[in-house]
C-alpha cells in the first residue's frame, strides 16, 4: 500500500489496516478424511463437516457441553475423555471406579485365584450309584 497524502499533509501509516497476527485457518481439512467421516457418521453430523474443529463446534452446539478440538482429535484416535460430563455428551459408556487387587495389581471379576485359602480340599463328589446307595441307606435307616 502506497502512502498517501491526506488533507492534513499526515502520511497514512504503510501497515494501516492491514490484520496482526497468524492468519485464521481456512477451514480447510489436512487430515485424512477417514477419521473425520467415522465421527460424522457416529454422531449423525450433517456431511460437510471437514475440520475436527467443525466437528468439536457442531458436538458443542448440540450437547451443550464444551468439546474442545483436543477431545475430538483423541477420540478420533482412540483416546476416549475420562470427565463424565465430556463422556455423556460423547454418548460414551460411563466410567466406574472399580478396586484394583492388591495382590495382582489387575480387577478380577471372580474371586482372587492368588489369594485363595490353602486349605481342605474338597471331598470328592460322590458317583452317581454311591449316591443313590447311600440315600436309600438313609431312608431306610
Ligand atoms: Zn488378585
Amino acid at each position: 500500500m502506497k502512502p498517501t497524502k491526506r488533507q492534513d499533509g499526515t502520511r497514512r501509516k504503510k501497515h494501516a489496516g492491514r490484520k496482526r497476527g497468524r492468519p485464521k485457518a481456512l477451514g480447510i481439512s489436512v487430515h485424512s478424511l477417514n477419521e473425520i467421516t467415522r465421527l460424522l457418521e457416529r454422531y449423525r453430523l450433517p456431511a460437510g463437516i471437514l475440520t475436527y474443529r467443525a466437528v468439536a463446534k457442531e458436538l458443542t452446539r448440540r450437547s451443550g457441553v464444551t468439546i474442545t478440538v483436543g477431545t475430538v482429535y483423541r477420540l478420533a484416535h482412540g483416546i476416549e475423555p475420562k470427565q463424565p460430563r465430556v463422556r455423556a455428551a460423547l454418548e460414551l459408556p460411563a466410567f466406574e471406579s472399580v478396586k484394583v487387587c492388591e495382590t495382582c495389581g489387575v480387577v478380577h471379576v471372580k474371586p482372587c485365584p492368588a489369594t485363595r485359602k490353602p486349605g481342605k480340599p474338597r471331598a470328592p463328589r460322590l458317583d452317581r450309584r454311591r449316591l443313590a446307595l447311600e440315600l436309600l441307606g438313609q431312608l431306610l435307616g
